[in-house]
């Protein structure tokens, strides 16, 4: 698959539909594969965190899952072809498990947030089988894995944030026995309405950031990560001419 390195991190060249081709093949593979979506706050910790930084780069998929990563892929002279993101591809996943009977399990966010999740999913696409769901907030991490693993999932769909998605599902997918994993960020809240998706207009403009700030004013912090992501691309893009 053609990819692009922003920072050292790898990034996949994909659309929606070429992605949603390879997660087809991850299942049909039975083997288990890791999917990252990848926004400008992973590159940045990647950055520091070397086995973040592994994890993403030995992937299966990385989709571009922000503006900030479309933005640098065009000072770079090699523009990736389309935003593909964790709520865009999990919604998609839930349509495509429930046309082929592929179990799903949802993990993460606060307790009752996965319950709202799936039965939203569930709303949408009826026959979607649900394994299971928990929320990220547990101490007894082998104790998770155990209950992924007897649920028979075939997707996981993991909402706890950057780094700890992407780790929890690198060190735990063999024993869990899933097809694909994807680490989700705040797909649950979303999913089961207690955040709410900048309007498509603000998306297609690169400005969810705007409305997720407007929302929740405790982000700031991620989102100071994107101007911190654009110096970095721009330093390093100077270093190079
Ligand atoms: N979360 C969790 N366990 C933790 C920390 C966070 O399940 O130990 C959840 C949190 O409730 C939220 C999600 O992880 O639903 C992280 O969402 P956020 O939008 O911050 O993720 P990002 O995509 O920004 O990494």
């Amino acid at each position: 698959m053609d990819s692009i390195s922003l920072l050292g991190i790898r990034i996949d060249k994909i659309t929606f539909p070429t992605a949603m081709e390879a997660v087809k093949d991850f299942i049909e593979s039975g083997t288990p594969h890791i999917i990252v979506t990848a926004d400008a706050s992973a590159v940045v910790i990647a950055q520091e965190d070397k086995v973040l930084a592994e994890i993403i780069n030995s992937a299966d998929l990385v989709t571009p899952d922000s503006s900030g990563i479309m933005i640098a892929s065009k000072w770079y002279g090699s523009p990736l072809p389309q935003k593909v993101s964790g709520v865009d591809l999990a919604v998609e996943m839930a349509d495509l498990a429930a046309r082929e009977g592929y179990p799903m399990f949802l993990l993460g966010a606060a307790p009752g947030v996965a319950e709202e999740a799936a039965r939203e999913l569930v709303r949408r696409y009826p026959p979607l089988k649900i394994a299971g769901v928990r929320d990220g907030f547990f101490t007894d991490e082998s104790e998770v894995v155990q209950a992924v693993a007897a649920s028979g999932a075939k997707i996981l769909l993991v909402a706890m944030g950057i780094p700890r998605q992407e780790k929890f599902i690198a060190g735990n997918m063999e024993r869990m026995g899933i097809s694909v994993g994807m680490g989700v960020g705040g797909t649950f809240d979303v999913l089961s309405g207690r955040v709410t998706r900048a309007p498509q207009w603000m998306r297609r403009h690169g400005l969810e950031w705007v409305h997720r700030l407007a929302s929740n004013p405790k982000k700031i912090t991620k989102v100071a990560t994107l101007p911190r992501f654009l110096w970095m691309v721009l330093v390093d893009r100077l270093r190079r001419i």
